[in-house]
């Protein structure tokens, strides 16, 4: 069994709906980024502020500054994160494991035969009160990017599985799936739960899922843009994906309410100046592909190379010019140089300008239009000027 399930419950919402995923994640595996990371690193302090918590507050836990498993340097945000998520699991354990019988899991991997065989998972923590009938699924998300508790379809992955393991069958066994999201501004406030039974699983949620798999895994796999289409890594070689165009860049946008309290509004601020960065990085990184492929002679439909001239300036020493001017009797020089055009219009000739100033050239990337640098760099036309 790999680290990592072909069928992973954390894309659980992407594979129910758009079964080829599966394949192209599995051709294009995603590296570790920033953000699995930091995720892993608040998993890291959850975990730890729950083992001292069972234990009297003994044990390791990191703290800011510190240094994760993984790399990461520990900050504020990571903290807040973990520790709440860690509070909320420990005020449940307390309350509920004096009742006995009580059981939960930490981290603890499960398998989920009901959905499909090679699917499992490691939800972040469980725990079941048999005194009453109740079982909470609980998953920590450090990110900022808002994340339903309702129907849920990596807790639903994950419950499948912790049912498996417990052996638990009575549908009236209420299930509790609960996200705490502290960075993600909803209503509801960052401890959000969707609470449902084991009968509703049972009858509608883990068969839905468990087709989703098999399709995934089988010869009649789909890709299927929707709205999971904005947090899918292998968005850049998916054909579908692709071929909606603007309608997969217009998924990238959150529908945000048009009067937030300051609070909100000052997060969403930060979320938009950040997605502007990231947007902008990405631009850069595209136009310089762009330019290059269209250089290297192949087309890139919708856009061009188009040449550019900078502003006229002078190509000479100011002292040079200063000179010039004075042969002319023009003043050339107010508190500083006045601009090519000034002079032109002042009385020096063209031709003696054409000496001492200049433009310099470049070609810009443009909406393919009047492309004619495009038909150079192609040979597609010999009679371009
Ligand atoms: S980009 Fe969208 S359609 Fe393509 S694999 Fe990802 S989720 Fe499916």
């Amino acid at each position: 069994m790999g680290q990592h399930s072909i069928l992973p419950p954390s894309s659980a919402h992407i594979w129910r709906y758009c079964s080829g995923w599966v394949q192209l994640a599995q051709d294009n595996p995603q590296g570790e980024t920033e953000d699995t990371l930091r995720g892993n690193a608040i998993h890291e302090i959850r975990h730890l502020l729950i083992d001292a918590g069972m234990h009297g507050g003994l044990g390791p836990v990191l703290r800011v500054g510190d240094v994760a498993t993984n790399g990461t340097v520990i900050n504020d945000e990571m903290f807040e994160c973990g520790e709440l998520a860690a509070q909320i699991f420990l005020k449940e354990w307390q309350a509920r494991i004096c009742g006995g019988g009580a059981k939960y899991g930490i981290e603890h991997q499960v398998q989920c035969p009901g959905i499909h065989p090679d699917n499992y998972g490691t939800p972040d923590g469980w725990l079941w009160a048999p005194n009453d009938n109740t079982l909470i699924i609980d998953d920590c998300k450090g990110g900022h990017v808002h994340v339903d508790a309702h129907e849920n379809w990596q807790e639903i992955d994950y419950s499948s599985g912790i049912v498996d393991y417990l052996g638990l069958t009575d549908p009236n066994i209420a299930v509790w799936m609960r996200l705490v999201q502290p960075f993600s501004y909803h209503s509801d406030g960052p401890v959000r739960t969707w609470k449902t039974t084991l009968g509703a699983l049972q009858r509608k949620y883990w068969p839905e899922l468990s087709v989703a798999a098999h399709e995934a895994m089988g010869p009649n796999a789909q890709c299927r843009t929707g709205h999971q289409c904005r947090r899918c890594h292998v968005r850049h070689v998916c054909t579908a994906a692709l071929q909606c165009g603007m309608e997969l860049y217009e998924t990238t946008m959150f529908p945000v309410q048009s009067k937030l309290p300051p609070p909100a509004l000052g997060l969403q601020m930060k979320i938009v100046d950040r997605a502007m960065e990231q947007l902008k990085a990405l631009k850069t990184g595209y136009e310089e592909q762009v330019k290059a492929t269209i250089k290297g002679g192949a087309r890139v439909p919708g856009w061009c190379l188009q040449p550019t001239a900078s502003r006229e300036k002078w190509q000479k020493s100011q002292q040079e010019v200063v000179l010039m001017g004075q042969l002319f009797d023009v003043d050339l020089k107010k508190d500083d140089l006045i601009t090519p055009n000034h002079a032109r219009k002042a009385g020096i000739p063209d031709d003696i300008l054409a000496v001492y100033s200049g433009r310099t050239t470049g070609l810009e990337l443009k909406p393919e239009s009047t492309d004619k640098v495009r038909m150079i760099f192609n040979k597609e036309h010999n009679n371009v000027d």
